[in-house]
C-alpha cells in the first residue's frame, strides 16, 4: 500500500513537471566554444531568466557553436532564437559586407544589447620568437575557425600589418583545440577575439611551454582603426593571466560582444529577457568576471542593427532611449 502511494506521488510529480515543461517556450542562445566567454555569458543570461521560468513561461538554453558568423546566420534562418555576435560582425551582416557580401544586407537582423568587450588576442610560443605581428611570416598560425568572429579580425590585423595570408601557414583551428596544439608545438601562434579573463588563454599561458601574448599595434593598426569605427584600442591586463608572468598590459584592438535576434522573434520574449538582465544588472555582472564593468549605458553602445521592438519597449519604459543611437530606432 505504502509503495503504491509513493509510486503514485512520483508519477504525479513527473506529470506535473511534464505539463509545466510543455507550457514553456524554449529559447536557444547561440554562443561560442566552451573555453570562450560567449558560452558562460549565454549561460549567465539563461540563469537570469530561468530562475523565473515559471513566471515567464520561457526557458533559455545556451548552445555551444562556431561563433559570431554562425550565430547571426542561425538566428536569421530560424535555427536559433538568439545569438551572441561581435559588434563588427553585426555591422557587416546588417550592411552586407564580408561573409554577407554575396547574399546582401541582412535587414531583418536586430540587436538587443551589447555585453563585454572582446580583444583580438594573439598568443605565440616563446620559441617562435614572435614579438610583433610581422614576425608571423613563415609561421603556422591559427586564424580561427570558419563561422567564428575572429577569422575576419585575424585577416584584418595581418593585412594591416603587411602580412599576406600566403606569407603564413594559415590554419583554421577551433579555439578549444588551439592552446593544446600550441603547447604541443603543432602551431606557433593563434588568434582569438575574446573577452578576458577566459579559460582558453589561461590554459595557453600555463604549463611548461612558455608563451607570450603579442601586442597588436603600429601604423598599419592605426590606419585600420581610422578605417573601421567598430575597432577600438584596448589592453589585456597582464595580471589576469597570473602564471604567465607578463609585467605590462598588452596593447591591442577590440570589438564588443552583442546579443542579436531576427526581427521575427516574439516581442514579448525579447522584452522579458532585456528587462530581467537590465533590472538585475548587479546580479548579472557577478556571473562572470568579463561582465564586471557593464553599465546600462555601455550596454547600449556598439550596436549597428536596429533595436528589436521588444527591447525598445523596455528601454522606453526604463528611460534608457537617450543612450541609443537614434538611427537604430525604427
Ligand atoms: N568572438 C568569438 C567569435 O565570435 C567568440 C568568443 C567567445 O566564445 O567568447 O567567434
Amino acid at each position: 500500500m505504502k509503495r503504491t502511494a509513493i509510486l503514485l506521488t512520483i508519477i504525479l510529480f513527473a506529470l506535473l513537471e511534464l505539463s509545466e515543461a510543455n507550457d514553456r517556450i524554449f529559447v536557444n542562445i547561440g554562443t561560442g566554444g566552451l573555453t570562450g566567454v560567449y558560452y558562460p555569458a549565454g549561460g549567465a543570461i539563461s540563469r537570469m531568466i530561468n530562475r523565473k521560468s515559471k513566471v515567464y513561461g520561457i526557458k533559455l538554453h545556451p548552445e555551444s557553436t562556431d561563433g559570431s558568423v554562425y550565430n547571426i546566420n542561425a538566428v536569421l534562418n530560424g535555427d536559433l532564437e538568439l545569438g551572441l555576435a561581435q559588434s563588427d560582425r553585426q555591422y557587416q551582416a546588417y550592411h552586407g559586407l564580408a561573409e554577407w557580401s554575396q547574399i546582401g544586407p541582412r535587414k531583418e537582423l536586430r540587436s538587443l544589447f551589447s555585453i563585454h568587450p572582446e580583444s583580438i588576442t594573439l598568443v605565440a610560443t616563446e620559441t617562435s620568437e614572435v614579438k610583433k605581428v610581422i614576425d608571423l611570416i613563415g609561421k603556422r598560425v591559427s586564424i580561427g575557425n570558419p563561422g567564428s568572429g575572429q577569422m575576419q579580425n585575424s585577416k584584418d590585423v595581418l593585412a594591416a600589418s603587411g602580412v599576406s595570408l600566403e606569407a603564413i601557414e594559415a590554419k583554421q583551428v577551433m579555439p578549444i583545440k588551439a592552446p593544446e596544439l600550441l603547447k604541443e608545438g603543432e602551431i606557433d601562434a593563434f588568434f582569438y577575439t575574446v573577452g578576458h579573463p577566459n579559460s582558453n588563454i589561461k590554459e595557453a599561458t600555463t604549463g611548461c611551454t612558455k608563451v607570450n601574448i603579442i601586442p597588436i599595434t603600429g601604423p598599419g593598426i592605426d590606419a585600420l582603426l581610422q578605417k573601421h569605427s567598430y575597432y577600438s584600442r584596448t589592453v589585456i591586463p597582464a595580471d589576469l593571466y597570473f602564471s604567465y608572468g607578463a609585467k605590462e598590459d598588452i596593447e591591442t584592438i577590440g570589438v564588443k560582444a552583442t546579443l542579436v535576434a531576427s526581427s521575427k522573434l516574439d516581442d514579448n520574449i525579447v522584452y522579458v529577457i532585456t528587462k530581467e538582465v537590465f533590472d538585475n544588472l548587479e546580479r548579472f555582472k557577478t556571473l562572470h568576471p568579463a561582465l564586471a564593468l557593464l553599465t546600462r549605458e555601455n550596454m547600449l553602445q556598439g550596436l549597428s542593427a536596429p533595436i528589436h521592438q521588444g527591447a525598445l519597449k523596455y528601454y522606453k519604459e526604463a528611460g534608457l532611449v537617450k543612450y541609443i543611437n537614434p538611427d537604430l530606432i525604427k
